[in-house]
């Protein structure tokens, strides 16, 4: 599989955190407005994404899958110079961050890419096949989302162009829901109409609910659910304990193998006013929440050592294994 430093054989991927984004950061901003966005230069943010990275490679973290795609402000510069400066395996994503809204340069296209395809699949595919931009790092997964307005038309055609673009190069998809909505199923839903195989399909921030029956409809179906916001315990959102009884719970029903760990956190975040207090309240949303603190109170909770492995290494690498164009 590929990564930003080359290919990497599924063996060598050990303990992996499926849902992280290196960068965020609004790309007319930041020239426009270079300190205001970078907070307040770049080699002060580089500094700051290494040392958070670093620390995650110092708590036994092997590889992140990097789920910021096209509108997120991907900077495949950015994350390289990270990578130089940190041994760690980084996935990177194609794919298209928006709930709804659609630029017009796609709305205005919508079926004008080559041979006729929507360009939103060309764009996916070329991602994965090509690279991104002239970087010469190809993207390994397909991230697309769906929020509160639900599976409206341009969320919709989001969904579908992901589907193609995953049947033609066999690249997984994974997702951002929002699980209070239920709509990973809506998802689900568009993509087995599109011949999805659903087993290929993280169903991301799943772990936002403690929903089990929801949790499970989505796991009988075949995909995997991302427990992927650890540390990231906003007002009304489940909490560190909701969320450890909700994966000691599907453990006990013997979905181990279809659960995956992580924290969405971001290392350089545009939308994060450094100096603000606001900042203050999550100190646990960090790449090191995870195999620091979550891993253990699993493990404390009742979780087995055979199932704590599946969510960390077997099922992320199984995902991650891109299997056959179909
Ligand atoms: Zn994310």
């Amino acid at each position: 599989m590929f990564t930003v430093r080359g290919p990497v054989d599924g063996s060598q991927l050990g303990f992996t955190l499926m849902h992280e984004h290196v960068i965020f950061r609004d790309t007319e901003f930041s020239k426009d407005y270079p300190d205001l966005s970078w907070q307040p230069d770049r080699p002060s943010a580089l500094a700051r994404a290494v040392t958070g990275l670093q620390a995650a490679a110092d708590a036994g973290v092997r590889t992140i899958v990097d789920c910021t795609a096209f509108f997120h402000g991907r900077d495949m510069d950015f994350v390289r110079e990270v990578n130089e400066r940190v041994d760690m395996h980084i996935v990177v994503a194609t794919g298209i961050y928006t709930f709804d809204y659609l630029p017009n340069m796609i709305m205005r296209r919508s079926l004008r890419g080559p041979g006729d395809r929507d360009i939103l699949t060309e764009m996916f595919v070329r991602d994965i096949t090509r690279g991104i931009g002239d970087s010469g790092i190809r993207a390994q997964i397909i991230k697309v989302a769906t929020d509160l307005e639900g599976v409206t038309p341009n969320n919709e055609r989001i969904l579908r162009a992901a589907a193609r673009a995953h049947r033609e190069t066999g690249a997984p998809i994974t997702t951002h829901t929002q699980p209070l909505e239920r709509n990973g199923l809506d998802q689900q839903r568009l993509f087995r109409a599109e011949g999805v195989d659903l087993r290929r399909v993280v169903i991301g921030h799943s772990g936002d609910t403690t929903d089990l029956d929801y949790l499970m409809e989505l796991m009988d179906a075949g995909s995997v659910t991302g427990h992927d916001r650890f540390g990231l315990y906003l007002p009304g959102w489940a909490g560190l304990p909701e969320r450890v009884d909700t994966i000691f719970r599907l453990c006990e029903r013997g979905y181990a193998d279809r659960i995956v760990l992580s924290h969405d956190s971001i290392l350089h975040n545009d939308r994060n006013d450094l100096a603000s207090p606001r900042m203050a309240p999550m100190p646990d949303w960090r790449m090191t929440h995870v195999p620091l603190d979550v891993v253990p109170l699993l493990r404390e909770r009742g979780v087995s050592e055979v199932d704590l492995e599946a969510m960390t290494v077997s099922t992320p690498r199984r995902i991650l294994e891109a299997g056959p164009a179909y």
